[in-house]
């Protein structure tokens, strides 16, 4: 770790090695929340596909309310019908009223739409005292989407706005990319799960829980999760079965120890190092790499992740994440933003801080407040954790009522 890179040039390093290049599918609709578009999506048709009643109410000519008023009611006799699904049979001559519900098509004739509330009915007439011009309550056909109007863009990810959308435009399933498969290895001899017995130097493995939930979160499969002694020859052969998917992460063992094997394993296995030591705390000792032509071509990418709850999640979160965004063609970017801190936060003169912090809104936008002991070992600091605020290195301290750039953690 002769030369420690900063957050920014990490991460575009990152970025520089994970065009998007996995393959697209078909995914039905009702399984594609989370996907990201791999295509444009355009409107076969207008949406809505014709005038249609914003009211429930009548379908009448404006020119036969003229007139109208509290003294002086009109009458108009109600002829046919138009339902939503079920447009009227004929257009409507002068003198008549068609019932119409909301949504029910305007039929030809008609210009407006009397409200139900408006009017009495009685022996088939109705009576109202209002007049009303032409255009009122009508939504006009195309008012929410043209036909041939390009509406989502490759590169989208689909939330539930998106997939409603995608349903008005007759899209049963769209192209999507394909979600990265992401591989945890995570290294230790200390290493128990949640279900075994407590024993002396026993760690509990709680990075094989964060890990895969955050990659689940962006939108990636996770593959494998495995644990592995500190030991060489178990450590090659967990890593070699990793870098089969496209992102390949292994936490701990990383660092310089007697007993971190994770370097010469990926040395061994032909991962080209491209970057390793970030100018950050937590997550100093991150590494990062890429693995042969991989699926797809452009190799799998391989992080060293630090082996400390806090330092997996922010060195994941800060550029495991993009990762994965960017393969799938989506915005790598689109959870950051920025924030005002509520309180000090001294700087380190070499480091940026990942401080995890809760988001407030309040009338100056939103405000970050540190979480509590940021010590990289203390994974309750994440409870309640909104957002990373990044503090640059530096002399003295961040002062409360500063901006600095935020990464959302939700
Ligand atoms: P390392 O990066 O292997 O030097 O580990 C740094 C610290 O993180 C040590 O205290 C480890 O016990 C701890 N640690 C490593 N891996 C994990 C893990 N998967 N879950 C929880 N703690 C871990
Ligand atoms: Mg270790």
């Amino acid at each position: 770790m002769a030369e420690l890179i900063s957050v920014v040039e990490a991460r575009d390093a990152v970025l520089a090695r994970s065009g998007a290049r996995l393959a697209v599918e078909p995914v039905a609709l009702g399984a594609a929340l989370g996907r990201v578009l791999a295509e444009d999506a355009s409107a076969p048709e207008d949406v809505p596909g014709s005038d249609n009643s914003a009211m429930d109410g009548f379908a009448v000519r404006a020119v036969d309310t003229a007139g109208a008023g509290a003294g002086s009611p009109r009458t108009l006799r109600v002829a046919e019908e138009s339902r939503a699904g079920a447009p009227a049979p004929r257009a409507v001559e002068p003198g008549e009223a068609f019932r119409i519900s909301t949504g029910g098509v305007l039929p030809p004739g008609a210009d407006s739409i009397l409200r139900q509330e408006e009017v009495t009915e009685s022996g088939g007439e109705i009576r109202f005292g209002i007049e009303v011009t032409p255009g009122r309550d009508i939504r006009r056909a195309g008012e929410d989407i043209r036909a041939g109007q390009t509406v989502l863009r490759a590169g989208t990810g689909l939330g539930p706005a998106e997939l409603g959308v995608l349903a008005s435009l007759a899209v049963p399933e769209p192209a999507c990319v394909r979600r990265p498969r992401l591989a945890l290895v995570c290294t230790g001899d200390e290493l128990l799960g949640p279900d075994e017995p407590m024993r002396p130097g026993g760690v509990r493995n709680s990075n094989a829980h964060t890990v895969p939930a955050l990659a689940a979160i962006t939108g990636a499969e996770v593959t494998s999760v495995e644990r592995c002694p500190d030991e060489p020859q178990a450590t090659r052969e967990a890593l070699d079965r990793a870098l089969a998917a496209d992102v390949a992460v292994v936490c701990g063992g990383v660092s310089v120890g007697a007993h971190d094997h994770v370097k010469a394993a990926l040395r061994d296995l032909g991962a080209a190092e491209v970057f390793w030591g970030v100018a950050l705390r937590p997550g100093r000792p991150t590494w990062f790499g890429v693995e042969g032509e991989g699926p797809e071509a452009g190799g799998t990418l391989a992080f060293g992740l630090p082996g400390n709850p806090v330092s997996a999640f922010v060195t994941f979160v800060l550029f495991v994440r993009p990762a994965l965004r960017a393969l799938a063609g989506a915005d790598p970017g689109l959870d950051t933003s920025t924030a005002t801190l509520a309180a000090d936060v001294p700087r380190l003169p070499k480091r940026d801080q990942a401080v995890r912090c809760g988001l407030e809104l309040t009338e100056a936008g939103w405000l970050a407040t540190p979480t509590g002991p940021q010590g990289s070992h203390i994974l309750t600091s994440m409870l309640g954790a909104d957002a990373l605020a990044v503090v640059a290195a530096g002399p003295g301290a961040a002062r409360a009522g500063e901006r600095v750039p935020v990464q959302l953690l939700r």
